[in-house]
């Protein structure tokens, strides 16, 4: 009997502190009007998905809007070894499984994307575009969390973007989505970090023949290990000190890139079939400029504990992270931002 008694001790506490903590949630609710939510999470990635998991579990019914990209960074990795306990999966997976944990907890998940917040006013007010098709709901919030992650930088050279740009034709910053329109062909992949490193790994399995351009003298990439493996492929070829400057078309698909050599000063023609681009990425902190504060990149400051300047908005993962970016930091960080959003609340 003691033994049960001993056992069941935590959970009556836990239980205790979930009910407690959902009664504030709901007089809040009452004195604000049920139209009024406790909390909304902007973004679908593993920082989004894993607060609405753990927020959920605290009884606060939680609403997630997933934004153009579900999955977020993470869903495009085509190998994760860095997920404790799990390994040689793909990011997909990882991401997959924490949204269906989420959606067990009870998150409500809605296709859409933010498109205004008001963050001035109290409660907060969102314009949430439904299903992308330009429907759009405002929704009123006491809470918010941002974990909209970032956006992939492009290059701004001829043949790129735009209308005689090759963007999805020949030109892609996803190998896993778009890898496989190159199997036995010719491709290049422009960056010296780990998404570079990830993604001609990626193409090496495909493609024919892998050119890595590096426009320093080496890699910027910190995973070394995964940095090796790429380095003992028989079909990559690294390019160091190497710039693009123009893609090259015949109006169907991209056939050729001009790179610049740095030192030499030359311009030499290289025949390609695709061209993927991994030179970092810039925040989607655009709807808060003026609202939240940013710093000189347009990355979210973060005050005590994934706060934000804003009290009662909570911010987690890439957005607010220049220089960890991982998932497990992004899972960690919005752990904490839960925490701190269920104190809010409380409070
Ligand atoms: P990074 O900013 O780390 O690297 C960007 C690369 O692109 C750099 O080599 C940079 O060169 C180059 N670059 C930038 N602009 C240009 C340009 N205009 N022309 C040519 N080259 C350019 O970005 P990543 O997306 O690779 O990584 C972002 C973060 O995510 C990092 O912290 C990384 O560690 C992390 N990450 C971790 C992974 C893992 O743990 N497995 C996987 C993927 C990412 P330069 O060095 O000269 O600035």
């Amino acid at each position: 009997m003691v033994r049960f008694f001993s056992l069941l001790m935590p959970v009556l506490i836990l239980a205790g502190c979930h009910q407690a903590s959902h009664d504030e949630v709901v007089k809040n609710m009452v004195s604000y009007g049920d139209h009024v939510k406790p909390v909304v999470i902007l973004g679908g990635g593993i920082a989004g998905l894993t607060a609405a998991m753990y927020l959920q579990q605290s009884n606060i019914p939680t609403i997630v809007i997933e934004g153009p990209k579900p999955g977020g960074a993470l869903g495009q990795s085509h190998e994760v070894n860095n997920w404790p306990g799990i390994y040689g999966v793909t990011g997909a997976k990882i991401v997959d499984n924490i949204k269906q944990h989420a959606l067990w907890s009870g998150a409500t998940i809605i296709e859409g994307m933010v498109k205004k917040i008001d963050c001035k006013q109290y409660p907060f007010v969102l314009d949430i575009e439904k299903g992308y098709e330009g429907e759009v709901e405002t929704i009123q919030t006491l809470s918010c969390i941002v974990a909209m992650g970032t956006e992939p930088n492009v290059l701004g050279i001829p043949g790129e973007r735009g209308e005689d740009g090759y963007w999805g034709r020949g030109v892609s910053n996803c190998a896993v989505c778009d890898g496989a329109f190159y199997k036995n062909k010719r491709v290049v992949v422009i960056g010296g970090g780990d998404s570079a490193v990830e993604q001609a790994l990626y193409l090496s399995h495909l493609a024919q023949c892998v050119t890595v351009l590096v426009r320093k003298d080496a890699f910027a990439a910190k995973d070394k290990k995964a940095l090796s493996r790429l380095l003992q492929k028989q079909n990559v070829v690294v390019r160091f000190m190497s710039s693009p400057k123009c893609i090259h078309g015949d109006g169907q698909g991209v056939v050729s890139i001009d790179v610049g050599d740095t030192v030499k000063n030359t311009v030499e023609n290289i025949e390609v079939d695709g061209v993927f681009l991994a030179i970092g990425s810039h925040p989607n902190t655009d709807i808060f400029k003026g609202q939240l504060e940013l710093d000189a990149r347009g990355f979210i400051v973060l005050k005590e504990h994934q706060a934000t300047s804003v009290r009662g908005i909570f911010a987690a993962g890439d957005i607010a992270d220049a220089q960890f970016v991982q998932a497990i930091t992004a899972a960690g960080d919005a752990c904490r931002a839960a925490l701190q959003v269920k104190r809010f609340l409380d409070s």
